[in-house]
């Protein structure tokens, strides 16, 4: 299959007139390696127009069996392209191969996921006071707008585009500027598969430009975001001008929580990843370790350790586990924020500098000393940069994980169940996980609570998401 990189629109990859080209660099080497036209607002309206004639005149009608027959073969075709898909995510944003791959194979299980899931997402039959018969129906809402972030691509437009289609909605796909190439390619293996032209179109381009295009487009009828807090915010407030519907995933400063009676050595030894993977460059990172004093010292050590082992280096090699950072305004960024942290004279255990003459690869950053009012321990800044921090009480350590206007992810390590559950209830955040990393499964609601955003992806929650529920009553 020949994939371009013009837009995708109407079952075409088209090649771009005149909109503005954006260079494509490969944030391990630098080098300039491709162009990506961005969508012209002519392009836009015609992607958003394709998109509401094929839902009206096929997809919003395709049965049930034959929807979830083509999301099976999407799924196929994810598998069959996953070498050019995962490689295109490595040179795009600098991802290790070894995490491309699975971020591929994670996106083909999210559209068997969905293609399962349509023939079980159905509405409820409700035992009305007046008698007669009462019943829901679950409605597709039309042209759904996703706009998905560089530091993720693949997956997140997948958890976006296959919920979105299984529910009967025709998607316009808008990818990050950095990491267009995977979001293009899933527009064609998608049309290959026997998904009807207009269903999904994918425009590439500047969030400014195009994606506000597409949020003020009168036939767009939800917006899925992820991005940073200001930009969802900036969506919200477009959106509400015609009530549209939205969902935002937005940032976060994700806490991790060490109690002094948890296995020691296997929270220091996975907790590192937990904020170093993806360069830091995730909206779950555990930037914000809290540890009970008991044991500070101790957890710092063998933090400490395990950070130096981590392997720092070339994407396109099997045993890197940190790649460089997305950019250069990226880099610079995080190292703004080390040197406040050096200037306030907090300590820098490990890491922080530049670590390749080429390419945007900063080693992992381990910051102590920091105060609860210090910017790096604040704000979120997406690099490998983790700040640990001792606490004495619980209720205290409570207050101070939610002083904080996000509310993503988070763990906590402990062996005491009650506590486990106890801490767990009274965090502020949409996902934690008790005595792991992990944030993300495909069969669980996935979202923030406060600034980190609204509405929740994966799951039968982001089914409901790109639906309308109606009433129907039969008087007998
Ligand atoms: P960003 O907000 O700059 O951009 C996200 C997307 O929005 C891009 O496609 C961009 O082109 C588009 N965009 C930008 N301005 C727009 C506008 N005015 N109107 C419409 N679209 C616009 O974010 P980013 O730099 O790509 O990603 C990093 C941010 O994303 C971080 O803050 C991170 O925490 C967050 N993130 C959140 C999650 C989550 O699930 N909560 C997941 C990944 C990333």
């Amino acid at each position: 299959m020949k994939i371009d990189f013009g837009p995708f629109i109407n079952g075409e990859s088209r090649i771009a007139r005149g909109g503005k080209r954006s260079p494509l660099i490969n944030p391990a080497t630098e080098q300039t390696w491709g162009e990506m036209p961005g969508a012209t607002p002519a392009e836009v309206d015609a992607a958003v127009n394709g998109a509401h004639r094929t839902f009206e005149d096929t997809w919003r009608d395709c049965t049930p069996g034959k929807r979830a027959d083509i999301l099976f073969a999407i799924a196929r075709g994810i598998r069959e392209n996953a070498a050019a898909l995962a490689e295109a995510d490595v040179n795009c944003i600098g991802k290790p191969i070894s995490d491309a791959r699975d971020e591929v194979a994670l996106g083909a299980k999210i559209f068997e996921y969905y293609a399962g899931a349509i023939g079980k997402f159905g509405g409820q039959t409700i035992p009305v006071a007046a008698g007669g018969f009462d019943f829901t129906i679950r409605q597709p809402l039309g042209v759904v707008a996703a706009i998905v972030p560089w530091n993720f691509p693949f997956p997140i437009a997948c958890w976006k585009v296959a919920p979105a289609l299984a529910a009967g909605n025709c998607v316009v796909l808008k990818p990050a500027k950095p990491s267009p190439v995977s979001a293009v390619m899933l527009g064609a293996i998608a049309h290959h598969a026997g998904l009807p032209a207009g269903a999904l179109q994918v425009l590439a381009g500047a969030g400014s430009a195009v994606g506000e295009a597409l949020v003020t487009h009168p036939l767009v009828r939800k917006i899925s975001f992820t991005g940073s807090t200001a930009v969802g915010s900036r969506i919200m407030e477009l959106a509400a001008r015609d009530i549209k519907r939205i969902s935002l995933e937005l940032g976060g400063k994700s806490p991790n929580i060490v109690f002094a009676d948890a296995d020691l050595e296997q929270a220091a030894a996975k907790s590192p990843m937990s904020v170093f993977a993806n360069a830091g460059q995730d909206c779950c990172a555990r930037s914000r370790v809290f540890v009970e004093r008991k044991v500070f010292d101790a957890f710092v050590d063998r933090f400490v350790a395990a950070t130096k082992t981590i392997v720092v280096g070339d994407p396109r090699d099997e045993k890197t586990q940190v790649g460089p950072l997305v950019s250069a305004e990226q880099r610079k960024m995080v190292e703004g924020f080390l040197d406040g942290a050096r200037n306030d004279r907090r300590r820098v255990a490990c890491g922080g500098t530049r670590c390749s003459d080429r390419g945007y690869f900063i080693a992992p950053a381990v910051v102590l000393d920091c105060e609860p009012a210090d910017r790096i321990w604040r704000e979120e800044v997406f690099g490998p940069v983790v700040c640990i921090r001792p606490f004495d009480d619980e209720e205290e350590m409570i207050r101070e994980v939610n002083d904080s206007p996000y509310g993503l992810s988070g763990s906590l390590w402990t062996r005491d169940i009650g506590r486990a559950l106890r801490v767990a209830r009274r965090v502020e955040s949409g996902v934690l996980s008790i005595n792991s990393n992990s944030s993300v499964h495909v069969e669980a609601p996935f979202g923030g609570f406060k600034q980190s955003g609204m509405g929740r992806d994966l799951g039968m929650a982001a089914m409901e998401g790109y639906t309308e529920l109606k009433n129907v009553y039969v008087a007998s």
